[in-house]
């Protein structure tokens, strides 16, 4: 059969060093004399500065927390429908960006975000333009139409054509400050967002080669990134590889490692790239075939053993925790239910039910 596939990347992406510079120049092309900016706390002051400087910027939210709780997304929507905005920009990481695509989703309309989130109500057509600036290089946000989002202690994912942004301004030196322990977390999720879109049974030749790419950009620059924050050749190829993943991931979707990462932040608190990282060696190895083999060959690699032990290696370099006992207290039984019936387990191209599952787990003791 011949190649059969629909691609569509409906974001314009502005991607380089200082970029971010044209932040005013772009709102102006889009038209928006009124928008707000939503960012993480510590860019807090030069997100006042960018006020001053700019009046199409009429309020700024820095209050956005780790895993963004739907108040946050409350406060953001209330802020654009008092300054009847016609933007929201983004400046953060995942949590930051997920906050600012639901509140532009629904600022437009009359309703309330939990209505939104318990799927009570349908997203409107008509929305706010987002501007996506991603700070950490990780998560492809800025490329996708997925939002992260908590609600007490449930968290949720929510995948909806209107979360996708309309720009995004990918500025490697954005990332200049991150901590090396958030660039290895996010590093590895942007590693496990190419693998699984790459190996997700959804997959498709374009993202195939996105996601050969940005693993191949994954494995020669994040340990350069991780030892010096300030190597901006490093910092800029990992934004890239961070970007081409999302692209590789936002279509096909992700799968068993991803599908894992929800109990393991929900119930032993680890870090999104922290806890797709945790089992993504061993998915490696319980999805190695073929067509992961040429992945593998494709960017320098031996095998998918050799991937496998890289992917260790780094988790072990940048003092991820690799192993159970440092979770504390875990029922394995209930973590592997918890993983096999999360929704992005169907995508896996290998069936890995609760035994499987366990067997997984009890390797990782
Ligand atoms: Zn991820």
């Amino acid at each position: 059969m011949g190649i059969e596939f629909t691609y569509s990347q409906p974001v314009a992406i502005y991607f380089g060093q200082g970029r971010f510079r044209m932040l005013s120049q772009l709102l102006q092309e889009m038209e928006i004399d009124r928008c707000v900016l939503v960012c993480d706390p510590y860019f807090a002051p030069r997100a006042q500065q960018i006020m001053k400087e700019n009046k199409a910027v009429c309020a700024v939210f820095s209050e956005v927390e780790p895993n963004p709780q739907l108040k946050g997304i409350i406060q953001v929507t209330e802020l654009a429908r008092k300054h009847q905005a016609q933007g929201v920009i983004g400046v953060g990481g995942g949590s930051t960006l997920d906050t600012a695509k639901f509140a532009a989703a629904i600022a437009l309309d009359g309703g309330d975000a939990i209505d939104y989130y318990e799927g009570r109500r349908s997203f409107p057509a008509r929305r706010l333009a987002m501007i996506a600036v991603p700070t950490t290089a990780g998560t492809g946000s800025e490329v996708t139409q997925v939002s992260v989002v908590s609600h007490g202690t449930e968290k949720k994912t929510i995948n909806n054509p209107a979360f996708m942004p309309k720009a995004a301004i990918v500025d490697p030196e954005l990332s200049s400050s991150v901590p090396p322990k958030v660039t290895m977390n996010t590093g590895l999720d942007a590693m496990a967002h190419a693998l699984e879109g790459y190996w997700s049974v959804n997959h498709q030749p374009i993202c195939d080669v996105l996601a050969i790419e940005a693993v191949r950009t994954v494995l020669n620059n994040l340990e350069r990134a991780w030892r010096d924050g300030n190597d901006m050749e490093a910092r800029s190829n990992m934004a890239y590889a961070a970007l081409l993943g999302g692209m590789a991931f936002a279509q096909p979707k992700t799968a068993a490692s991803h599908a894992c990462s929800y109990p393991l932040s929900e119930d032993y608190h680890l870090p999104h790239g922290e806890a797709c990282a945790f089992t993504l060696d061993s998915i490696v190895m319980l999805n190695a075939d073929e067509r992961l083999d040429y992945l593998c060959k494709a960017v320098g690699l031996e095998d998918c053993a050799a991937l496998a032990r890289r992917i260790r290696e780094l988790k072990e370099l940048g003092g991820l925790r690799t192993r159970l006992s440092q979770l504390g207290d875990v029922d394995v039984g209930k973590l592997a239910h918890d993983c096999a019936v999360h929704p992005l387990m169907k995508n896996n191209p290998v069936r890995l039910d609760e035994t499987a599952l366990v067997k997984m787990f009890e390797a990782l003791r």
